[in-house]
C-alpha cells in the first residue's frame, strides 16, 4: 500500500509528491512547520499545534493556506489514507511559489501546503524513553526568533548532527553564560534537588513547546513544582533528573550530559511519570 502525501490540494503518492523548484521554502526556507504526535487513533494537542501555526504564520505575515477547519480535514485525511494509529503528521507551510527575490511576492501568491503522516511503533520510542538518551552542549547559534517554528533549521540539523557523532542523541544549545535554552528539536528540564521541575522561560529564546505546556499541566495535577527560569549545564549536570519534551518524543529522560551521568545514570522517576501521565492528560481529538 503507498504512502500518500497532499500537496497543494492534491492527495498523491509519497515518492511522487513534489513542490516547484522555486516554491520559498525550498529556495529560501520562507515557510513553517508543525509536528503533531498521532497515539491510539488519536491527533495529540491538536489544537495547541494548530494555535502556535496561526502565530508563526502572522509573525511572519504570510495567510493560511487553507481555512483552519479545511486544514484540519486534510490532516485527519492524510492520516487515514496512510493507516496511522500511531506515528506523526507533519505539516508545512510556505509563502507559495515566486520567481527567486528575497523581499515578498508583489503579486499575491498562494501560501503552498504540504501535509505527510507517518507510522511510528510505540514499542521502539517506549524502549528510547526506558533507556534514556545521552545530550551533548554546543553553542547558542541561531537567530534571535526561534519562538516561530520555522524550516529555517540548519543550526538545528548541525547540532542534531554533532550529537549523533558524539554517540549523542540530542543537543542542548547553550548561551556563551551557560543558560541551557533547549534541544536541537526538544525542550529541555532538570529535576533540582527539590523535586522542582525547572525549564527555560519561552518568552524569548526558545520555542514554546506544545508539549512543554502539557507537561505544565501533568505538574500542576501531580502537585509537583514548576520554575519557568534559566539553568545552566553546571546545575543540570548536577541535578536531579534532566529530561527533554516534544511532540515526537513526548517525555525521554536524560541519562547524561557532555557525558557525566545524570544522578546514578539512570531515567529518572519523575521523567518518567511524566511520561506516564501524558496521555491521560493531553487533547485528544479522534483521527477519524
Ligand atoms: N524546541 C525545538 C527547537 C523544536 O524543534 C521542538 C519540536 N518541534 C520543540 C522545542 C518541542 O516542541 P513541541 O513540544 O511543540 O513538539
Amino acid at each position: 500500500m503507498p504512502r500518500i502525501a497532499y500537496v497543494n490540494g492534491r492527495y498523491v503518492r509519497h515518492a511522487d509528491a513534489v513542490v516547484h523548484v522555486e516554491d520559498r521554502g525550498y529556495q529560501l526556507a520562507d515557510g513553517v512547520y508543525e509536528v503533531c504526535e498521532i497515539a491510539r487513533g488519536f491527533i495529540i494537542d491538536m489544537k495547541g499545534h494548530l494555535d502556535r501555526l496561526d502565530r508563526s504564520l502572522s509573525e511572519l505575515r504570510m495567510g493560511w493556506p487553507l481555512e483552519r477547519s479545511a486544514l484540519e480535514l486534510v490532516m485527519r485525511e492524510v492520516i487515514r489514507r496512510n493507516h496511522v494509529r500511531n506515528g506523526l503528521v507533519y505539516l508545512q507551510v510556505t509563502r507559495g511559489v515566486s520567481p527567486r527575490d528575497h523581499a515578498f511576492p508583489t503579486k499575491p501568491v498562494r501560501p503552498a501546503l504540504v501535509v505527510t503522516a507517518k507510522r511510528t511503533d510505540p514499542r521502539v520510542s517506549a524502549r528510547k524513553a526506558e533507556k534514556g538518551m545521552a545530550v551533548i552542549t554546543v553553542p547558542e547559534n541561531r537567530w534571535e526568533r526561534v519562538d516561530i517554528k520555522t524550516i529555517g533549521l540548519l543550526p538545528n540539523v548541525l547540532a542534531r548532527q554533532a550529537a549523533v557523532d558524539a554517540g549523542a542523541q540530542e543537543a542542548w544549545f547553550v548561551d556563551p553564560d551557560g543558560t541551557v535554552k533547549e534541544g536541537a528539536s526538544t525542550n529541555a528540564w532538570i529535576v533540582s534537588k527539590d523535586g522542582v521541575l525547572v525549564t527555560h522561560p519561552a518568552d524569548f529564546g526558545i520555542l514554546r513547546g506544545i508539549t512543554r505546556a502539557t507537561v505544565m499541566r501533568i505538574a500542576a495535577e501531580h502537585d509537583l513544582k514548576v520554575e519557568e527560569r534559566h539553568f545552566t549545564v553546571e546545575e543540570a549536570q548536577a541535578a536531579r533528573e534532566a529530561f527533554v519534551t516534544s511532540a515526537t518524543s513526548v517525555v525521554t529522560p536524560v541519562i547524561s550530559i557532555d557525558g557525566k551521568a545524570i544522578a546514578n545514570g539512570h531515567p529518572g522517576s519523575i521523567a518518567r511519570s511524566l511520561r506516564e501521565a501524558f496521555f491521560a492528560i493531553a487533547e485528544k481529538s479522534p483521527t477519524c
